[in-house]
């Protein structure tokens, strides 16, 4: 049993469209996340391995590809289940209330979300976070898959930035893959993780 698996998808690639397309849903999650958990149980090998040799000539390598792979595995997860056939709307209960009180209303979330998501410079996500030490919700600009957030945040809503992630439907308007998005946000799912996050104490 490795470490990481690949988890099945919790509808058909289809079931998302006109959205997001089955095409790019069963790619995305077949081979691209397929490649992170492989990449991310590859590079744990390759560290036990080091260790084994006392021989860490490539441990900046090694560290960057577990973050990167580990990072990638993580963010797909829980981009696959923030998405739903019958979603869409917004959020009621106790994370409309953190968002209306955190960001001053959805309009306003939404669109820090959107705006940070459409311009990553490159290749990353945008997110909707917990940050535990204030106890805010925040939107970080992810990059690549692991950079310029804040430690010990807890991602809530993600969206993937990368051009694999769009453009076999969306070509180079991004913008309008982050519109349609928001047809599809599984926000019980959201609301979920966010009373999950806000059960682990504050880190410092
Ligand atoms: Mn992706």
């Amino acid at each position: 049993m490795t470490p990481y698996t690949l988890p099945e998808l919790p509808y058909s690639p289809g079931a998302l469209e006109p959205h997001y397309s089955g095409e790019i849903v069963a790619l995305h999650h077949d081979k691209h996340h397929a490649a992170y958990v492989k990449g991310a149980n590859d590079t744990l090998e390759l560290l036990a391995a080091a260790r084994e040799a006392g021989d860490y000539s490539q441990i900046n390598m090694l560290s960057r590809s577990y973050a990167f792979h580990l990072s990638g595995h993580v963010l797909h997860s829980i981009f696959w289940t923030n998405m739903s056939p019958d979603g869409g709307g917004r959020p009621e209960g106790e994370l409309s209330a953190a968002i209306e009180e955190h960001f001053g209303g959805f309009d306003q979330m939404q669109a820090q979300l959107t705006a940070a998501t459409v311009n990553v410079q490159g290749i990353g996500w945008g997110a909707l976070a917990w940050e535990p030490v204030s106890g805010r919700l925040v939107v970080e600009q992810v990059h690549d898959h692991q950079g310029n957030v804040g430690a010990g945040s807890v991602p809530l809503l993600v969206i993937d930035s990368w051009e694999h992630a769009y453009y076999l439907q969306y070509k180079n308007v991004k913008a309008d893959f982050v519109k349609a998005f928001w047809n599809i946000v599984n926000w019980p799912d959201v609301a979920r993780r966010f009373a999950e996050a806000q059960q682990v104490p504050p880190s410092v």
